[in-house]
């Protein structure tokens, strides 16, 4: 097994988490016979706490199916295409119990602390890529599947621009107040607005520019990869799930990422 890879799957987890990891794989590799726990085994167990139990029995339609393929094709192609994104570990489109019709693991090659503003706008890059694919291959036709990726993407945003003062619009200061818990009376305000209006404003829109800003670095990628955008979709409705080596199997080999 690559302990390496388990480790980066499993940031935070105590021991504890870590047994219940290893008991489940090792239940998993009984139940297909096998004679010892293999890392596929180890994946599917962390797989099961992270993303929750495979719906390999809901029923999607064909073209549900090719629309969340091409979704995650895309997510996982800016991924492999930016320098300071995560890696691509897979790509899938099984549904799992937690929401997702399907996903693409990132996984950080070395634990971090700290993220840099060209790292956070690549992954917001990535986050948007779902939707972009959706956008270039059916026409300006969108689905409702980027909702999730869109609200982190947004709060990401919001977090450059307000926490984290990385927006030379609105310098080098914070904005807004947490509210002490003791007087909170709107649970769903998490903060207080210590700024104008006119900040307010300024704040919109800064946050809409970023966002359409790396929504295009997004499109762009995808419009120069759309070969591979279709190789790649289509592999994965026939496999439903694609580990890394087999998205580069798949890519052309100019463009091929740099090893991560
Ligand atoms: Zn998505």
């Amino acid at each position: 097994a690559d302990l390496n890879v388990i480790a980066a799957r499993t940031p935070g987890m105590v021991g504890a988490d870590l047994a219940n990891i290893v008991n489940e794989s090792a239940l998993l590799a009984v139940r297909r016979n096998a004679g010892q726990v293999q890392m596929r085994d180890l994946e599917e167990a962390i797989d099961r706490v992270m993303l929750g139990l495979e719906k390999k029995n809901r029923v999607m339609t064909a073209s549900d199916k090719e629309r969340v393929a091409y979704h995650e094709t895309g997510h996982a192609l800016v991924a492999l295409s930016l320098d300071n994104a995560v890696p691509v570990h897979r790509v899938s489109i099984i549904p799992r119990s937690v929401g997702a019709l399907g996903h693409t693991l990132q996984l950080p090659t070395e634990e971090r602390y700290l993220m840099t503003l060209p790292e956070l706008e690549d992954q917001i890059a990535v986050m948007m890529g779902g939707r972009a694919a959706e956008e270039s291959v059916y026409n300006g036709v969108i689905s409702t599947g980027a909702a999730d990726d869109l609200q982190r993407a947004s709060e990401l945003i919001r977090q450059i621009v307000m926490r984290f003062g990385m927006s030379s619009r609105l310098g080098n200061l914070t904005y807004g107040a947490p509210h002490n818990a003791q007087f909170l009376r709107f649970p769903f305000m998490p903060e207080e607005r210590n700024y104008s209006e006119k900040t307010s404003e300024a704040i919109d829109d800064e946050v809409r520019r970023i966002s359409d800003r790396l929504y295009l670095r997004a499109k762009e990628i995808l419009t120069n990869r759309r070969a591979e955008l279709e190789r790649i979709a289509r592999e994965l409705i026939q496999k439903e799930t694609l580990d890394r080596p087999q998205i580069e199997l798949l890519l052309l080999p100019e463009l091929k990422q740099s090893p991560a």
